[in-house]
Protein backbone atom coordinates (compact mmCIF):
# COMPACT_ATOMS: atom_id res chain seq x y z
CA UNK A 1 0.00 0.00 0.00
CA UNK A 2 2.28 2.71 -1.25
CA UNK A 3 0.66 6.22 -0.92
CA UNK A 4 2.25 7.07 -4.47
CA UNK A 5 0.58 4.06 -6.15
CA UNK A 6 -1.95 5.44 -8.10
CA UNK A 7 -1.87 2.15 -10.83
CA UNK A 8 -5.50 1.28 -9.99
CA UNK A 9 -7.52 -0.45 -12.30
CA UNK A 10 -10.24 1.30 -14.19
CA UNK A 11 -12.81 -0.48 -11.70
CA UNK A 12 -10.63 1.52 -8.94
CA UNK A 13 -10.65 4.25 -10.69
CA UNK A 14 -14.36 4.72 -10.63
CA UNK A 15 -14.72 3.69 -6.82
CA UNK A 16 -11.96 6.24 -6.71
CA UNK A 17 -14.16 8.99 -8.41
CA UNK A 18 -17.12 7.98 -6.00
CA UNK A 19 -15.62 8.41 -3.17
CA UNK A 20 -14.36 11.80 -3.70
CA UNK A 21 -15.72 14.43 -2.01
CA UNK A 22 -17.29 17.19 -4.36
CA UNK A 23 -17.90 20.27 -2.34
CA UNK A 24 -16.13 21.75 0.69
CA UNK A 25 -19.18 20.87 2.91
CA UNK A 26 -17.94 16.96 2.29
CA UNK A 27 -15.12 17.36 2.90
CA UNK A 28 -13.61 16.73 5.85
CA UNK A 29 -10.86 18.43 8.18
CA UNK A 30 -7.88 20.49 6.74
CA UNK A 31 -9.81 23.19 8.83
CA UNK A 32 -8.07 26.41 8.88
CA UNK A 33 -7.20 25.88 4.94
CA UNK A 34 -10.64 25.06 3.90
CA UNK A 35 -11.98 27.53 5.79
CA UNK A 36 -9.90 30.28 4.26
CA UNK A 37 -10.91 29.06 0.69
CA UNK A 38 -13.99 29.42 1.56
CA UNK A 39 -13.90 33.10 1.72
CA UNK A 40 -11.30 33.54 -1.01
CA UNK A 41 -13.90 31.52 -3.16
CA UNK A 42 -16.83 33.47 -2.33
CA UNK A 43 -14.87 36.93 -2.53
CA UNK A 44 -14.53 35.28 -6.32
CA UNK A 45 -17.41 34.47 -7.01
CA UNK A 46 -19.23 38.10 -5.56
CA UNK A 47 -16.82 40.02 -7.83
CA UNK A 48 -17.12 37.71 -10.68
CA UNK A 49 -13.81 37.35 -11.17
CA UNK A 50 -11.30 34.44 -11.68
CA UNK A 51 -9.65 32.79 -8.02
CA UNK A 52 -6.07 33.90 -7.12
CA UNK A 53 -3.55 31.39 -8.70
CA UNK A 54 -3.68 28.63 -5.77
CA UNK A 55 -0.81 26.31 -4.47
CA UNK A 56 -1.48 23.02 -2.83
CA UNK A 57 1.12 21.58 -1.15
CA UNK A 58 1.94 18.17 1.13
CA UNK A 59 2.33 14.43 0.99
CA UNK A 60 0.86 12.35 -1.18
CA UNK A 61 -2.84 11.14 -0.79
CA UNK A 62 -4.30 14.54 1.52
CA UNK A 63 -6.42 15.67 -1.12
CA UNK A 64 -4.70 18.29 -3.28
CA UNK A 65 -6.87 16.73 -6.50
CA UNK A 66 -9.90 16.65 -4.47
CA UNK A 67 -9.55 20.56 -3.32
CA UNK A 68 -8.90 21.41 -6.98
CA UNK A 69 -11.78 19.35 -8.08
CA UNK A 70 -14.29 21.18 -5.24
CA UNK A 71 -12.34 24.86 -5.99
CA UNK A 72 -14.19 24.65 -9.27
CA UNK A 73 -17.07 22.86 -8.04
CA UNK A 74 -17.27 26.01 -5.91
CA UNK A 75 -16.51 28.48 -8.37
CA UNK A 76 -19.56 26.96 -10.99
CA UNK A 77 -16.54 26.31 -13.37
CA UNK A 78 -14.56 24.01 -15.50
CA UNK A 79 -11.55 22.29 -14.57
CA UNK A 80 -8.96 20.99 -16.79
CA UNK A 81 -6.23 18.60 -15.33
CA UNK A 82 -2.54 17.71 -16.42
CA UNK A 83 0.84 17.21 -14.73
CA UNK A 84 3.96 18.72 -14.37
CA UNK A 85 6.12 15.88 -15.92
CA UNK A 86 3.18 15.88 -19.02
CA UNK A 87 3.59 19.10 -20.37
CA UNK A 88 7.09 19.12 -21.78
CA UNK A 89 6.42 21.41 -24.50
CA UNK A 90 5.35 24.99 -24.59
CA UNK A 91 3.06 24.45 -27.47
CA UNK A 92 0.97 21.32 -24.70
CA UNK A 93 0.48 24.20 -22.63
CA UNK A 94 -0.93 26.91 -24.61
CA UNK A 95 -3.18 24.00 -25.92
CA UNK A 96 -4.38 24.08 -22.85
CA UNK A 97 -4.36 27.83 -21.85
CA UNK A 98 -6.41 29.07 -24.77
CA UNK A 99 -8.85 26.68 -24.42
CA UNK A 100 -9.62 27.63 -21.14
CA UNK A 101 -13.07 30.18 -20.90
CA UNK A 102 -13.23 32.97 -17.97
CA UNK A 103 -12.50 31.82 -14.65
CA UNK A 104 -11.56 28.29 -15.77
CA UNK A 105 -9.29 26.07 -13.51
CA UNK A 106 -6.63 24.32 -15.16
CA UNK A 107 -4.66 21.76 -12.39
CA UNK A 108 -1.49 21.20 -12.82
CA UNK A 109 -0.51 18.22 -10.08
CA UNK A 110 3.70 17.50 -9.33
CA UNK A 111 4.03 21.10 -10.85
CA UNK A 112 7.35 21.22 -9.63
CA UNK A 113 8.63 18.64 -12.19
CA UNK A 114 7.74 21.01 -14.86
CA UNK A 115 10.70 22.03 -17.42
CA UNK A 116 12.04 25.26 -17.39
CA UNK A 117 11.14 26.32 -20.66
CA UNK A 118 7.34 25.69 -19.77
CA UNK A 119 7.80 26.61 -16.51
CA UNK A 120 8.95 30.05 -18.02
CA UNK A 121 6.13 30.01 -20.24
CA UNK A 122 3.74 29.87 -17.65
CA UNK A 123 4.86 32.84 -16.00
CA UNK A 124 3.21 35.26 -18.39
CA UNK A 125 0.11 33.31 -18.70
CA UNK A 126 -0.14 33.76 -14.91
CA UNK A 127 0.92 37.56 -14.32
CA UNK A 128 -1.08 38.93 -17.59
CA UNK A 129 -3.05 36.13 -19.06
CA UNK A 130 -1.10 36.64 -21.55
CA UNK A 131 1.55 34.01 -24.02
CA UNK A 132 3.07 34.25 -27.01
CA UNK A 133 2.81 32.09 -29.70
CA UNK A 134 5.11 30.89 -32.63
CA UNK A 135 3.49 31.12 -35.82
CA UNK A 136 4.50 29.61 -38.83
CA UNK A 137 8.29 28.07 -39.46
CA UNK A 138 11.72 28.88 -40.72
CA UNK A 139 12.76 32.83 -42.34
CA UNK A 140 8.64 33.46 -41.70
CA UNK A 141 8.45 32.37 -38.40
CA UNK A 142 7.37 34.86 -35.89
CA UNK A 143 5.42 35.14 -32.33
CA UNK A 144 2.47 36.61 -31.74
CA UNK A 145 0.72 37.21 -28.41
CA UNK A 146 -2.24 35.92 -27.37
CA UNK A 147 -4.75 37.40 -24.86
CA UNK A 148 -6.28 34.14 -22.20
CA UNK A 149 -9.40 34.67 -20.59
CA UNK A 150 -8.87 35.61 -16.55
CA UNK A 151 -7.86 31.77 -15.51
CA UNK A 152 -6.96 30.20 -11.61
CA UNK A 153 -4.33 27.91 -11.64
CA UNK A 154 -4.14 25.21 -9.03
CA UNK A 155 -1.19 23.68 -8.59
CA UNK A 156 0.01 20.60 -6.70
CA UNK A 157 3.33 19.38 -5.18
CA UNK A 158 4.52 17.47 -2.35
CA UNK A 159 6.77 19.70 -0.66
CA UNK A 160 6.94 23.72 -1.52
CA UNK A 161 10.32 24.07 -1.49
CA UNK A 162 11.02 21.91 -4.34
CA UNK A 163 9.08 24.93 -6.21
CA UNK A 164 11.69 27.44 -8.12
CA UNK A 165 11.10 31.20 -5.87
CA UNK A 166 9.49 32.86 -9.70
CA UNK A 167 6.81 30.21 -9.14
CA UNK A 168 6.29 30.14 -5.73
CA UNK A 169 5.30 34.14 -6.00
CA UNK A 170 3.59 33.53 -8.65
CA UNK A 171 0.60 31.76 -6.27
CA UNK A 172 -1.88 34.50 -4.64
CA UNK A 173 -3.02 31.48 -1.99
CA UNK A 174 -0.75 28.62 -1.17
CA UNK A 175 -2.27 26.44 1.37
CA UNK A 176 -0.05 23.22 3.44
CA UNK A 177 -2.20 20.24 3.98
CA UNK A 178 -1.35 18.14 7.24
CA UNK A 179 -1.82 14.63 8.02
CA UNK A 180 -5.34 13.72 9.26
CA UNK A 181 -6.40 12.37 13.06
CA UNK A 182 -7.82 9.24 13.45
CA UNK A 183 -11.26 10.77 14.23
CA UNK A 184 -11.28 12.66 11.02
CA UNK A 185 -9.71 9.30 9.12
CA UNK A 186 -12.98 7.35 11.23
CA UNK A 187 -15.51 10.27 9.88
CA UNK A 188 -14.27 9.76 6.03
CA UNK A 189 -14.02 5.77 6.49
CA UNK A 190 -17.72 6.31 7.65
CA UNK A 191 -18.70 7.84 4.94
CA UNK A 192 -16.87 5.88 1.67
CA UNK A 193 -18.71 2.84 3.65
CA UNK A 194 -21.61 4.41 3.12
CA UNK A 195 -21.25 5.50 -0.50
CA UNK A 196 -20.08 2.09 -1.13
CA UNK A 197 -23.06 0.17 0.70
CA UNK A 198 -21.06 -1.41 2.93
CA UNK A 199 -22.20 -1.65 6.83
CA UNK A 200 -19.37 -0.71 8.96
CA UNK A 201 -18.97 -0.78 12.84
CA UNK A 202 -17.71 1.97 14.36
CA UNK A 203 -14.77 -0.27 16.34
CA UNK A 204 -13.96 -1.65 12.68
CA UNK A 205 -13.75 2.00 11.70
CA UNK A 206 -11.76 3.35 14.03
CA UNK A 207 -9.43 0.28 13.77
CA UNK A 208 -8.86 1.05 10.04
CA UNK A 209 -8.61 4.61 10.51
CA UNK A 210 -5.77 3.75 13.30
CA UNK A 211 -4.00 2.19 10.70
CA UNK A 212 -4.09 4.70 7.16
CA UNK A 213 -0.89 6.37 7.85
CA UNK A 214 -3.05 9.43 8.46
CA UNK A 215 -3.75 9.46 4.72
CA UNK A 216 -7.25 9.67 3.20
CA UNK A 217 -6.44 7.73 -0.29
CA UNK A 218 -4.47 5.04 2.31
CA UNK A 219 -7.65 4.89 4.42
CA UNK A 220 -10.02 4.45 1.11
CA UNK A 221 -7.86 1.58 -0.15
CA UNK A 222 -7.54 -0.15 3.19
CA UNK A 223 -11.43 -0.10 3.72
CA UNK A 224 -12.06 -1.77 -0.04
CA UNK A 225 -9.58 -4.72 0.82
CA UNK A 226 -11.23 -4.90 3.84
CA UNK A 227 -14.30 -5.06 2.19
CA UNK A 228 -13.20 -8.32 0.30
CA UNK A 229 -12.53 -9.95 3.57
CA UNK A 230 -16.10 -9.12 4.83
CA UNK A 231 -17.35 -10.18 1.86
CA UNK A 232 -16.22 -13.66 1.46
CA UNK A 233 -15.04 -14.41 5.38
CA UNK A 234 -17.77 -13.02 6.86
CA UNK A 235 -21.57 -11.90 5.84
CA UNK A 236 -20.60 -8.23 4.33
CA UNK A 237 -20.73 -6.50 7.31
CA UNK A 238 -17.46 -5.04 8.55
CA UNK A 239 -16.96 -5.73 12.15
CA UNK A 240 -13.97 -5.52 14.08
CA UNK A 241 -13.17 -8.86 14.18
CA UNK A 242 -13.00 -9.12 10.38
CA UNK A 243 -11.43 -5.96 10.26
CA UNK A 244 -8.30 -7.00 12.36
CA UNK A 245 -8.13 -10.59 10.52
CA UNK A 246 -7.90 -8.66 7.24
CA UNK A 247 -5.55 -5.93 8.39
CA UNK A 248 -3.66 -8.79 9.70
CA UNK A 249 -3.48 -10.47 6.63
CA UNK A 250 -2.64 -7.78 4.55
CA UNK A 251 0.37 -7.26 6.82
CA UNK A 252 -0.25 -3.45 8.35
CA UNK A 253 1.64 -2.53 11.07
CA UNK A 254 -0.21 -1.51 13.86
CA UNK A 255 0.39 2.78 13.57
CA UNK A 256 -0.19 2.35 9.62
CA UNK A 257 4.03 2.30 8.73
CA UNK A 258 4.70 1.06 5.54
CA UNK A 259 7.14 -1.42 4.47
CA UNK A 260 9.37 1.27 3.63
CA UNK A 261 8.81 2.76 7.09
CA UNK A 262 9.76 0.08 8.88
CA UNK A 263 12.59 -0.35 6.49
CA UNK A 264 13.97 3.03 7.02
CA UNK A 265 13.57 2.91 11.05
CA UNK A 266 15.61 -0.64 11.08
CA UNK A 267 18.04 0.51 8.87
CA UNK A 268 18.88 3.73 10.63
CA UNK A 269 18.86 1.76 13.86
CA UNK A 270 20.71 -1.58 12.27
CA UNK A 271 23.11 0.01 10.03
CA UNK A 272 24.39 3.36 11.14
CA UNK A 273 23.53 2.66 15.55
CA UNK A 274 20.69 4.76 15.85
CA UNK A 275 21.57 7.56 13.91
CA UNK A 276 21.97 10.74 13.09
CA UNK A 277 22.78 9.99 9.68
CA UNK A 278 22.79 11.92 6.67
CA UNK A 279 20.01 12.11 3.90
CA UNK A 280 21.75 11.06 1.25
CA UNK A 281 23.28 8.06 3.24
CA UNK A 282 20.30 7.12 4.35
CA UNK A 283 18.61 6.65 0.72
CA UNK A 284 21.90 4.78 -0.55
CA UNK A 285 20.99 2.08 2.42
CA UNK A 286 17.58 1.65 1.92
CA UNK A 287 18.02 2.13 -1.99
CA UNK A 288 15.38 4.71 -2.75
CA UNK A 289 15.92 8.28 -3.72
CA UNK A 290 16.26 10.92 -1.24
CA UNK A 291 13.63 13.01 -2.32
CA UNK A 292 10.80 10.63 -1.87
CA UNK A 293 12.21 10.06 1.44
CA UNK A 294 11.97 13.70 2.05
CA UNK A 295 8.86 14.32 0.49
CA UNK A 296 6.73 11.03 1.40
CA UNK A 297 7.99 8.71 4.00
CA UNK A 298 9.97 11.22 6.51
CA UNK A 299 7.26 13.59 7.40
CA UNK A 300 5.00 10.91 8.52
CA UNK A 301 7.91 9.74 10.64
CA UNK A 302 8.83 12.49 12.04
CA UNK A 303 4.63 13.51 12.47
CA UNK A 304 4.36 9.98 14.29
CA UNK A 305 7.74 10.74 16.50
CA UNK A 306 9.47 8.35 15.20
CA UNK A 307 12.75 10.19 13.64
CA UNK A 308 14.23 13.37 14.45
CA UNK A 309 15.50 15.74 11.98
CA UNK A 310 19.12 16.94 13.58
CA UNK A 311 21.67 19.60 12.44
CA UNK A 312 23.63 16.24 11.63
CA UNK A 313 21.10 13.96 10.25
CA UNK A 314 17.97 11.96 10.48
CA UNK A 315 17.92 9.97 14.52
CA UNK A 316 15.13 7.51 15.56
CA UNK A 317 13.37 7.87 18.51
CA UNK A 318 12.88 5.85 21.75
CA UNK A 319 9.61 5.38 20.36
CA UNK A 320 10.70 3.71 17.25
CA UNK A 321 13.19 1.34 19.04
CA UNK A 322 9.70 0.39 21.53
CA UNK A 323 7.43 0.02 18.40
CA UNK A 324 9.96 -2.36 16.44
CA UNK A 325 10.77 -4.31 19.93
CA UNK A 326 14.53 -3.40 19.81
CA UNK A 327 16.66 -2.31 23.02
CA UNK A 328 18.70 1.39 22.97
CA UNK A 329 22.18 0.48 21.97
CA UNK A 330 22.34 -2.62 20.49
CA UNK A 331 21.14 -3.61 16.62
CA UNK A 332 20.15 -7.33 15.62
CA UNK A 333 22.24 -9.89 14.64
CA UNK A 334 24.57 -8.56 17.41
P1 LIG B 1 -1.73 13.24 -5.05
O1 LIG B 1 -1.07 14.53 -4.78
O2 LIG B 1 -0.85 12.05 -4.88
O3 LIG B 1 -2.57 13.23 -6.29
P2 LIG B 1 -3.81 14.04 -3.43
O4 LIG B 1 -3.30 14.72 -2.21
O5 LIG B 1 -4.20 14.86 -4.59
O6 LIG B 1 -2.75 13.03 -3.86
P3 LIG B 1 -6.43 12.96 -3.63
O7 LIG B 1 -6.31 12.18 -4.88
O8 LIG B 1 -7.13 14.24 -3.68
O9 LIG B 1 -5.01 13.13 -2.98
O10 LIG B 1 -7.14 12.10 -2.50
C1 LIG B 1 -7.00 10.72 -2.43
C2 LIG B 1 -8.32 10.08 -2.08
O11 LIG B 1 -8.63 10.38 -0.73
C3 LIG B 1 -9.50 10.57 -2.91
O12 LIG B 1 -10.07 9.48 -3.55
C4 LIG B 1 -10.51 11.14 -1.95
O13 LIG B 1 -11.70 10.41 -2.08
C5 LIG B 1 -9.97 10.86 -0.59
N1 LIG B 1 -9.93 12.07 0.22
C6 LIG B 1 -8.93 12.95 0.29
N2 LIG B 1 -9.18 13.91 1.17
C7 LIG B 1 -10.39 13.64 1.69
C8 LIG B 1 -11.20 14.25 2.68
N3 LIG B 1 -10.80 15.34 3.33
N4 LIG B 1 -12.38 13.71 2.96
C9 LIG B 1 -12.78 12.59 2.33
N5 LIG B 1 -12.05 11.94 1.41
C10 LIG B 1 -10.87 12.45 1.08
Amino acid sequence: LNPENTNFTNEELDVEKKLRPLSFDDFSGQDQAIENLKIFVEAANQRDEALDHTLFHGPPGLGKTTLAHILANELGVSIKVTSGPVLDKPGDLAGLLTNLDERDVLFIDEIHRLSPIVEEYLYSAMEDYKIDIMIESGPNARTVQINLEPFTLVGATTRSGLLTAPMRARFGISSRLHYYTTELLTTIIQRSSQILGVPISMEAAIEIAGRSRGTPRIANALLRRVRDFAQIKGDGTITIEIAQYALKALNVDAHGLDEMDNKILTTIIDKFKGGPVGISTLATAVSENSETIEEVYEPFLIQQGFIMRTPRGREVTDLAYKHLGRVKGTSQGE
